[in-house]
């Protein structure tokens, strides 16, 4: 049974909605996304554009969620998570996760919706405001039957490697430990994945701040997990670089691999170099994961099978 813990909403409507779209011939996407992470990046936005609802009434979203689960229906996966934006007004959020809801019901698919905070470059969140979490609670103690759809929170956008700008993170976590007390939410942050564009060091100290915050899971976490061929650090740094991931092991944290996308922004360059035995001598709780059915073509079924024995 192949359940994809990681789909971003970019994963909205696959091939044929971009061929409808006209967007196929414009770039040729699929060979351009592979050649650099600018390039992944501006066709990533630009495919965002294309499957977000253009507007945040709920039909929107109930149209566009229906797209994805038709698709994964398609592919054999059996269930997802749907990393969807959260909105600072607590009206627009609740037609978001209403409509997200109904996208699924509507197929009567199993799928749940992960609320994303989204960090800036300076490391602080965009899409939070001091009330927000406040009437998100409010809302929720007297709605009771959305909060099966929800499966938990997490936090993606600019990796904030330095330590001064990881607080916002930390803090932001903290207050989200609440929601897991009080409904069962689960927690999880986006960490690693773009690693080659800072200094080890740096990393290092991220993922120090963020182990006391007991994440249930980390997405990607490449940096962490990728082997020690793939690297060019200096032994002391590796050794820290183990000793952390010892300790994330320890505390049972699943790491979200999504194999096509974390080889593609890492030095891995194919999912290939990842092999299943690797990963059960690490001892690494894990789970495999499309990440952006659209962008990767892909879906978490094909994505299990690109990995090594
Ligand atoms: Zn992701």
């Amino acid at each position: 049974m192949i359940y994809d813990g990681h789909v971003h909403y970019t994963g909205a409507l696959p091939e044929d909605y971009l061929k409808l779209m006209g967007y196929m011939d414009k770039y040729n996407y699929t060979d351009d996304c592979c050649k650099n992470i600018d390039a992944f990046f501006r066709q990533y936005q630009d495919i965002q554009k294309l499957t977000k609802p253009e507007s945040n009434l709920s039909e929107h979203y109930k149209e566009r969620v229906a797209g994805i689960c038709a698709y994964m229906r398609k592919s054999h996966v059996f269930g997802f998570n749907l990393i969807s934006g959260m909105d600072t007004d607590i009206d627009r959020l609740k037609s978001r996760i209403l409509g997200t809801i109904a996208g699924f019901q509507a197929t009567s698919y199993k799928a749940k919706i992960t609320l994303c905070f989204i960090k800036e470059a300076n490391g602080r969140i965009k899409n939070l405001d001091g009330n927000i979490l406040a009437k998100l609670d409010a809302w929720l103690a007297v709605t009771l039957d959305v909060i099966p759809y929800i499966h938990g929170f997490d936090i993606c956008g600019y990796e904030t490697v330095k330590t001064e700008s990881i607080q916002d993170t930390c803090d932001l976590i903290k207050d989200l430990t609440f929601f897991r007390n009080k409904y069962g939410f689960l927690l999880s942050s986006h960490a690693g994945e773009l690693f080659v564009l800072y200094d080890p060091a740096d990393i290092l100290q991220m993922f120090e701040k963020l182990l006391p915050l007991h994440l249930d899971s980390i997405g990607h976490g490449t940096f962490l997990w990728i082997p020690d061929e793939f690297l060019n650090i200096s032994p002391d740094i590796n050794k820290l670089r183990k000793r952390l991931l010892q300790e994330f092991i320890k505390r049972h944290t699943l790491f979200e691999i999504c194999p096509t996308g974390n080889a593609l922004l890492s030095p891995l360059k194919c999912p290939e170099n990842i092999s299943r035995q690797y990963l059960k001598k690490l001892g690494l709780r894990y789970s495999i994961n499309s990440d952006n059915p659209t962008i990767f073509k892909t879906h978490a079924r094909r994505e299990a099978g690109l990995l090594s024995p």
